[in-house]
């Protein structure tokens, strides 16, 4: 512990951000780090917790407590070799991770919690300016070859752990660059995409290969997997959810995903044909995730007339509700920098139509309030409320209603069972899939989820490939009871 009285003498510190009438003009991150000392002083209020339940809140169980005691002490590069003992890319989730850590936090019961998330992306930053992050070769190569299908953080994080077992990986990735909804669904504005090439070109000099514009089961034939050893599938959950409501084909209903991967391709130098843009229209967003708060700051930056955000769901509560009592994930009202830059929200409301003029374009949206009746044992139901339809003028409605599952190509064409959720069926802890030399990791087995859950599965997964090859592994874990095979 580096400083006992640390929780009680220093509160906690975030980083600032630029104010919203500067950063709305660009598509650049927008946060103004701490100074180094106050870095220092943040490390100093970890408790160093008999019980650190941060450990358990943090799928990757980032040893939290050990790197803020060496962020207090000034040892930065002892703070950097503990991150990355556990996180492939803490730059990732330093930036973009909920912080599920932070949220267990113990002194989270009394006080704000210590600052994990922000030590974390100071640490690695740091690591990156001093050059102590640095290409690890493996000593020997086994002769074994993986192939990985999907370069999102899952296929990234077990391409670079079986890399280091020494096999010889080869990444596919069908889009034009690597890094899956990193690098094409998540705003620049979140994080700028040289951050992912930063990472990648440390990747490459380690001995991995990247093939991108290679859609395999499409344009690549699966039957030529069969020259790898072993196969680790990590193609994400990018089924999009749609809605079953009339007028849904007008011109101006667009999906989110469409209308994101599009501004960053244009942010990247690309010429995009006919982009969607918000610029001068109103825009509804129906959807009050991450994707519809993405949707939202994109939005503004395009200079849209207004922005308004549909949510089915209840308005949260302020603060922690009951129902999720620390140290769980909280059911509480998220407010993220993108809602800070302009919108008006609005929950328990439904789209019941969405109106279009003689040309087939979209004029605007008839609504309803909704409530949901609970009843002990039943499904929740959603009950209209007489007297609230409502009329929003509308040129721009963004679909962000999550994704219903993996797409089933692979599974289909490499006979791999699926689970009822039709994500890619693998028990959690083991990863191989119902053909024994094919894994699956990330969104694809799990469902849609956070960046620190694909790391996570994806260092997991690669230990169980390296034991199905090799019979035994000296990758990491953080938990070796799902092994395949008992060291
Ligand atoms: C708009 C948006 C914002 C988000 N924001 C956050 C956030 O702030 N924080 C957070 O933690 N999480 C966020 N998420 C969720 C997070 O991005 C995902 O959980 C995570 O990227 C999943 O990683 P993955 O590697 O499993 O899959 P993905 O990142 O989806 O990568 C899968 C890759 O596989 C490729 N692929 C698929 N099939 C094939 C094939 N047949 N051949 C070749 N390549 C293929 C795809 O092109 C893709 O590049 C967000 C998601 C979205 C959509
Ligand atoms: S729970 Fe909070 S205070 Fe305790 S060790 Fe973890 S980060 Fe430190």
């Amino acid at each position: 512990m580096g400083k006992i009285t640390g929780f009680k003498e220093f509160e906690r510190q975030d980083e600032a951000y630029e104010p919203v009438k500067d950063r709305i003009k660009n598509y650049n991150e927008f946060t103004i780090p701490l100074s180094e000392s106050e870095e220092e002083k943040q490390g100093s209020r970890c408790m160093d917790c008999g019980i650190p339940f941060c450990h358990s809140g943090c799928p990757l169980g980032n040893l939290i407590p050990d790197f803020n005691h060496m962020v207090h002490q000034g040892e930065w590069q002892k703070a950097s070799w503990l991150l990355h003992s556990t996180n492939n890319f803490p730059e990732f989730t330093g930036r973009l991770c909920p912080a599920p850590c932070e949220k267990s936090c113990v002194l989270g019961i009394i006080e704000d919690p210590v600052a994990i998330e922000d030590i974390e992306k100071h640490i690695v930053e740091r690591a990156f300016k001093e050059g102590w992050i640095k290409p690890q070769l493996p000593k020997t190569r086994t002769g074994k070859t993986i192939a990985i299908v999907g370069s999102g953080p899952a296929g990234l994080a077990a391409a670079q752990q079986l890399n280091r077992a020494g096999h010889t990986v080869t990444v596919f990735e069908r889009d034009d660059a690597i890094g899956g909804l990193l690098r094409y669904g998540i705003p620049n504005f979140k994080m700028e995409k040289g951050i992912i090439d930063r990472r990648v070109a440390i990747l490459e000099a380690e001995g991995i290969t990247f093939k991108t514009n290679v859609n395999v089961g499409v344009n690549y034939d699966v039957k030529d997997l069969k020259a790898f050893d072993s196969v680790v599938l990590c193609g994400g959950a990018t089924e999009r959810r749609s809605l079953p409501t009339p007028g849904i084909d007008a011109d101006g209903v667009v999906q989110a995903m469409d209308f994101l991967t599009q501004q960053t391709k244009v942010v990247f130098g690309q010429d995009i044909k006919d982009q969607v843009l918000a610029t001068d229209k109103n825009v509804i967003v129906i959807g009050g995730g991450d994707t519809g708060s993405d949707c939202v700051g994109t939005s503004n930056r395009q200079g849209a007339k207004s922005v308004v955000n549909f949510e089915i769901m209840p308005k949260p509560p302020g603060h922690r509700s009951p129902t999720t009592p620390w140290p769980f994930w909280p059911l509480q009202l998220k407010t993220s920098s993108s809602h800070q830059e302009g919108v008006e929200r609005n929950w328990l409301i439904n789209t019941k139509e969405f109106i279009k003029d003689e040309n087939g374009n979209l004029t605007a949206l008839k609504t309803v309030n909704v409530e949901w009746k609970m009843v002990p044992g039943e499904r929740p139901q959603l009950i209209e409320i007489a007297g609230t339809e409502k009329t929003w003028p509308c040129d721009l409605a963004l679909l962000a209603l999550g994704f219903t599952g993996p797409e089933s190509t692979l599974a289909d064409k490499l006979g791999i069972e699926k689970d009822a959720r039709s994500n890619y069926k693998a028990e959690y802890g083991k990863y191989q899939t119902s053909v024994p030399h094919i894994f699956t990791a990330g969104d694809m087995r799990r469902g849609q989820s956070l960046i620190v859950w694909a790391i996570s599965e994806g260092r997991e997964a690669a230990r169980q490939v390296d034991i199905f090859l090799m019979g035994k592994s000296n990758l990491p874990s953080k938990d070796m009871t799902g092994d395949l095979v008992a060291l």
